[in-house]
Order: structure tokens, then C-alpha cells, then sequence
């Protein structure tokens, strides 16, 4: 059942409509306990803001920590960490603790820890190659940290996106493309009939309305399910 209809502007992106949605479900009291969404949506602080504000879970692929395609599969990734919040310090696969935490924030305003390790110790570890080539003359590896919560979520969710537990859990999100596909086909919502974005919305409700009752109609007479389809590129393939 579609419950909200959001149009944007092509240039608005997945990422910044998550917490309008929640908001204008949380305004109608139709939040879900369970919001199943593709990794656009999918941020540290959309997950915590989520489950702190409207006790949503979102459930999507967090994006992963790309240092192994920058350095290679031997490079030590920041789980290879060991952080410590209480004290601020992190401490490094060789054991080394880091000399430095400030607190920082990115050029879009988000708050971030910056850690360093001393460049004197990272100098003379045997390990270096999978670590790091920085050294300024004070600082060797650094790392850059979300907010506590924000940090552990993402961890947490990177951690668990990989067991299968996780990915039966996430198969749920197949109803929902199954509904997109859907309304791209009976609706045509790819392409607005309509100039400006008021009359867009309109467009976008209706169709919204219409799948609504074809599914349920499909629902009330025991349509049988359709089966997903074949491209036409795949239906040349003989052994198929
Ligand atoms: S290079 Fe530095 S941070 Fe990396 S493992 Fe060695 S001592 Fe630790």
C-alpha cells in the first residue's frame, strides 16, 4: 500500500527526502516500525535519526568503507580499529594508540573526529605497508570518525549487511521495487504529463491511488502473483 507520495525536483536526492518522509508519516501517525529502503536513502544519521525520533528502523545497505578499492584488499580499513570513546583514543592493529583526537566538521557542517597516529610510531612499524604513506613529520595514519552513535550504527550495519540473516531480512524490499516497476508500467510516472511540480504531485497521487486499488482488487480476487520478467536481451539466451 502506498501511504506518501513526495515529488521533488529531478536534482533533490534519495538521501536528503529519508527524513521528510519519516516526518510526514510521523504528521499522519502512519510511521512504520520497519522501513525498508534502497541504499540512496541509507546515512549514519538517517539511521539514528530514524530510530531516535520515530522509532523506525531503517533497513537499507549502509554504503561500504571504500579504502580497500583505494589501497587494496591488504590495507587495514578503519574496523581494523579499535576505538575507544570514553578515553578518545583508537588503537591500531599493531597496538600503537593514537596521539590525537579534535573535534572537527565537514564542509557540509556534519561533526567529525579527526584521530592521528604519531608519525614517529608509524615510521618504525613493521606493518606500514598495509597502513599508511603519510608522514608530514607528525602525524602518520589518521582516520576520520562520525559522531558516537553515528559511527557505531554505521559499524554496526556494515557488520551486519554482510550475514545472510541480514540479506533474508532485506528481501522484503523486493515488494517494494516490485511496486515501482508496477506503477512505471500501468502509470508511466517516469515521464510527467504535466509543466511545474504542483500538477506533477497531482499526477504522482493519482497513480499512487490507482496501484492502490489495483492491488488491492488483485488482493480481494486471488490474482496470482506475476512473474518477474525476462528481458528481451535474456530471452535470446538458449540455455535460459
Ligand atoms: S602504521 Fe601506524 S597506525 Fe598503522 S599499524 Fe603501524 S603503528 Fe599502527
Amino acid at each position: 500500500m502506498i501511504t506518501h507520495v513526495a515529488t521533488t525536483d529531478a536534482t533533490v536526492t534519495d538521501t536528503e527526502m529519508t527524513q521528510e518522509i519519516h516526518q510526514a508519516l510521523a504528521e499522519r501517525e502512519l510511521t512504520p516500525g520497519e522501513h525498508a529502503v534502497d541504499a540512496g536513502y541509507v546515512t549514519a544519521a538517517h539511521i539514528v535519526t530514524a530510530r531516535t525520533e520515530h522509532g523506525i528502523e531503517l533497513l537499507g545497505p549502509a554504503g561500504l568503507d571504500t579504502c580497500h578499492q583505494q589501497h587494496g584488499e591488504d590495507h587495514f580499513a578503519q574496523s581494523a580499529f579499535a576505538i575507544d570513546w570514553q578515553t578518545r583514543t583508537v588503537t591500531c592493529p599493531q597496538g600503537v594508540a593514537s596521539v590525537s583526537w579534535s573535534d572537527q566538521h565537514k564542509s557540509s557542517g556534519t561533526p567529525i573526529g579527526r584521530v592521528h597516529f604519531a608519525a614517529q610510531d608509524c615510521r618504525q612499524c613493521p606493518l606500514r605497508s598495509h597502513c599508511t604513506n603519510a608522514d608530514n613529520g607528525k602525524w602518520g595514519r589518521s582516520l576520520t570518525l562520525l559522531p558516537r552513535d553515528q559511527q557505531q550504527a554505521l559499524d554496526t550495519r556494515r557488520q551486519e549487511q554482510l550475514t545472510d540473516e541480514w540479506q533474508q531480512r532485506y528481501h522484503i524490499r523486493a515488494g517494494v521495487e516490485g511496486t515501482i516497476s508496477q506503477a512505471v508500467r500501468r502509470t508511466a510516472i517516469r515521464h510527467t504529463r504535466y509543466i511545474g511540480l504542483p500538477k506533477t504531485h497531482l499526477g504522482h497521487v493519482l497513480a499512487a491511488t490507482a496501484i492502490n486499488i489495483i492491488r488491492f482488487d488483485a488482493w480481494l480476487t486471488e490474482t496470482p502473483l506475476g512473474k518477474t520478467r525476462t528481458s528481451h536481451l535474456a530471452n535470446l539466451d538458449p540455455a535460459a
